[in-house]
């Protein structure tokens, strides 16, 4: 005990070291999107996410984009409370039966133009969860998706990267 004891404080840490991320490389996504958000929109863009059925890692990543390393507001990206105020719905998750319909309700709720965006491998194919009875499927399988952003869970990095392509009008993201 008194061994163990000793090795968890003097071992060194356990967990393992995040990825680097470089913070110009951050800045230049974020500069690229502010950008062409502005040449689409003519203003800031606004996500609204729903969660149809995930595990919650891909939201952990998700709301990473809003701590104050990523700080995505500093681009003028913002997440919406209403469907109504949105120009892009984030869907995480397989789609479960559950969730069908508030997802089909979300979608009708938001206003045209909009684009939808799957993220994270079960939203994009099913993932692990694929086979479930609980499950529908991917989220192809209820809403026209405009952009795959795959990952279990993708990175925030790779999230503003999707982003940026869909504004850029590339049909996927493959990290
Ligand atoms: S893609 Fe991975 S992290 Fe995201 S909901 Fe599925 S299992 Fe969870």
């Amino acid at each position: 005990m008194r061994k163990r004891l000793l090795g968890n404080l003097f071992g060194g840490s356990a967990t393992e070291k995040g990825p680097l991320l470089s913070e110009v490389e951050l800045e230049e996504v974020g500069r690229a999107l502010e950008r062409e958000a502005g040449r689409r929109l003519g203003r800031s863009l606004s996500i609204r996410e729903v969660d149809a059925g995930s595990c919650n890692a891909c939201e952990l990543e998700i709301h990473a984009l809003n701590n104050p390393y990523y700080d995505i507001e500093r681009f003028g990206i913002r997440f919406v409370a209403s469907p109504r105020h949105a120009d892009v719905l984030l869907v995480t998750g397989p789609v479960t039966k559950n969730m069908r319909e508030a997802l089909e309700r979300t979608f009708r709720a938001t206003p045209n133009p909009k684009w939808v965006v799957a993220v994270g491998d079960c939203a994009c194919t099913g993932g692990i969860f694929a086979d479930s009875y609980a499950c529908v499927g991917s989220v192809s399988e209820v809403l026209p998706v405009d952009l795959r952003i795959s990952g279990c869970p993708p990175r925030p990095i790779e999230l503003l990267r999707g982003l940026l392509a869909l504004l850029e009008k590339n049909a996927s993201w493959k990290p």
